[in-house]
């Protein structure tokens, strides 16, 4: 018998090196996770980095349905940004790929190494914009519908391509 999947949302970006091929082959590394299922991926944006320098961002958000555990998850998301050699000299350095986990069906957790929902995903433009893209009515468990944090991300600069 097959476990019962979870929907989730992960986060996409990369800036730098080809940062749309990066994201590009990231979605596709993303649909060969396994007891994993991709059913929607929004377009890619172009965003100004948040909070750090270096050049744009490309960024999108997936949804998932899988049978890894969260921490599972995470550590296939890890496995993956390896691969494309990301290294973290610094906090909020220039990224070949960066995955996070906004949503993992409508559980909060609190551990070490996982916070979900994503603690800045309703502050991001270039985490909300491609999420309410495919899904205008999810809700963010504990805050209420993600569209309702639109007006705190007015000002950040994000572009469809
Ligand atoms: P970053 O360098 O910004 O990708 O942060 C990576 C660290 O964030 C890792 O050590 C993860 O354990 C931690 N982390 C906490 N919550 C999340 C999440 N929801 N998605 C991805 N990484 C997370």
């Amino acid at each position: 018998m097959s476990a019962a999947r979870t929907a989730c949302y992960i986060g996409i970006g990369s800036n730098l090196g080809d940062a749309r091929a990066n994201v590009e082959r990231a979605i596709e590394r993303l649909k060969g996770l396994r007891d994993t299922s991709m059913n929607a991926q929004s377009s890619l944006f172009r965003t100004a980095p948040v909070d750090a320098g270096g050049d744009d961002y490309i960024n999108a958000v997936v949804r998932i349905d899988t049978a890894l555990s969260a921490q599972e998850l995470l550590q296939a998301l890890q496995a993956i940004e390896l691969d494309f050699g990301r290294e973290r000299p610094f906090p909020n350095a220039p990224r070949t790929l960066d995955l996070d986990i906004e949503l993992y069906g409508q559980q909060v957790i609190s551990t070490e190494a996982l916070t979900v929902p994503h603690p800045r995903m309703t502050q991001r433009a270039f985490v909300l914009i491609p999420l309410l893209q495919i899904d205008p009515l999810v809700t963010i468990p504990g805050l209420g519908p993600a569209h309702t944090f639109v007006p705190n991300v007015a000002g950040q600069a994000i572009h469809r391509i």
